[in-house]
């Protein structure tokens, strides 16, 4: 049998938004997914900075040549400067942003305008939030930069929009809502690892510290010792919604989605050894499923024991094995495979979502801190988005009443 085309092509990694568990609500359609794969390109599709500054009069974009790429700074008084790309064959550029225009590789929106019922932000992601470019060579480098190119080649930064000189006699700017990445400080994989601080990237790629407020016209300081190149793992905000990157590399050391659905097999097999149980649906499910009264596993929260109910039973429940009483949550099964950390039994749920993943990609997140609104950071659950409730924000789960 011949491989697909698809799976001849070097794979440089994906991104996933955070928030959903495998798909979008309504499905994945076209370039509006819940996550996305980087191919190599048949042909390079980079560019790089020329050097060739236009100083104009006016930020009329008839200026604009049509054949290269270029980013128009404007300024108040009418002025404009127009930086100009050539096309680079070492590099693959990827975009992604809000407009369905054929430039956005990854078309996204505000993960709360997708998802009803959850609330993540009410900014919004510009039309052409960001673009990565990545080293045809050497994958390793896919570096990150604020603004995408529309269908005209061209990136337009209004006057409202913040830039500044540089040294090297080039200008550098800020998009409106900002770009903010965080890389992990030590390997994705394995889950020994944290966030580090949050930084923001400019149109040029050089990271900045945060502005004090989003939209802010006071840009941070230089971070000169970091750079714009994604690690395994590095989460980027593009105002309400947040994306994580997975290099090829570290998508290969940890589980995929057959390992996942492998995992709850696994679970479900220690939990619920005897058919009468099986027969019975006395099993965490391994696919969404669909709203029929059949039991569902539950966790009571103070004592992390998983039961199986119809949802009518649980009026006034108790826990059948402690007798804790109190709240508890339903359970659901984290199934999108990039957000874990490493392979292990499900035995850990976020609160109050009731996601199930390994200890450690729980652990995890649960010390993730995301963009929220327009100037707070919060634990959120990847699978949902949801924010965690309390602290530590999940709960150990104890199948002992099926275990004897
Ligand atoms: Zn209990
Ligand atoms: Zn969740």
């Amino acid at each position: 049998m011949s491989l697909s085309a698809q799976q001849r092509r070097e794979k440089y990694g994906e991104l996933a938004i955070i928030g959903f568990n495998g798909r979008l609500p309504r499905g994945d359609r076209g370039r509006k997914r819940s996550k996305i794969t980087l191919y190599k390109r048949p042909e390079a599709n980079g560019i790089k900075l020329t050097k060739n500054i236009v100083d104009t009069k006016t930020s009329e974009p008839e200026l604009l040549r049509s054949d290269v790429h270029s980013i128009t700074y404007a300024f108040p008084n009418s002025t404009a400067v127009i930086m100009e790309y050539d096309s680079d064959k070492d590099t693959d550029m990827f975009q992604i942003g809000r407009s369905s225009a054929a430039s956005i590789d990854f078309v996204i929106m505000e993960t709360a305008s997708i998802q009803r019922n959850v609330m993540m932000s009410r900014s919004s992601v510009s039309r052409f939030a960001c673009r990565i470019l990545i080293d045809r060579q050497n994958p390793k480098i896919a570096k990150i930069f604020a603004g995408g190119f529309n269908d005209k080649k061209s990136v337009h930064l209004g006057d409202k929009a913040i830039n500044w000189w540089k040294k090297d006699d080039t200008i550098d700017g800020m998009t409106t809502n900002g770009v903010l990445i965080s890389h992990p400080t030590e390997d994705f994989c394995g889950g020994d690892s944290q966030y580090g601080c949050w930084s923001e990237v400019s149109v040029g790629g050089d990271l900045y510290s945060l502005r004090k407020e989003r939209k802010s016209r006071l840009v941070g300081k230089i971070k000169e010792t970091e750079n714009n190149i994604l690690k395994d793992g590095t989460l980027i905000n593009l105002c309400g919604v947040t994306l994580l990157w997975r290099s090829a590399e570290g998508l290969s050391k940890t589980p995929d989605k057959i390992d996942v659905e492998e995992l709850v097999q696994n679970l479900n097999d220690d939990i619920v050894p005897d058919a009468r149980a099986v027969k019975n649906n006395l099993v965490i499910p391994r696919k969404p499923v669909p709203n029929l009264p059949l039991p569902r596993p539950y966790a009571f929260v103070e004592c992390g024991h998983v039961h199986f109910f119809k949802k009518s039973d649980l009026i006034n429940k108790k826990c059948p094995l402690c007798h804790l009483s109190g709240p508890y949550i339903k359970l659901y099964m984290g199934l999108e495979p990039v957000f874990y950390v490493d392979y292990g039994p499900p035995v850990y749920a976020f609160k109050p979502c009731g996601h199930m993943a390994t200890e450690k990609t729980v652990k995890f997140w649960s010390k993730a801190e995301i963009p929220y609104g327009g100037t707070n950071f919060i634990a959120v659950c990847p699978f949902c988005a949801r924010p965690l409730d309390g602290f530590p924000g999940y709960v150990e789960l104890s199948f002992r009443a099926y275990t004897n």
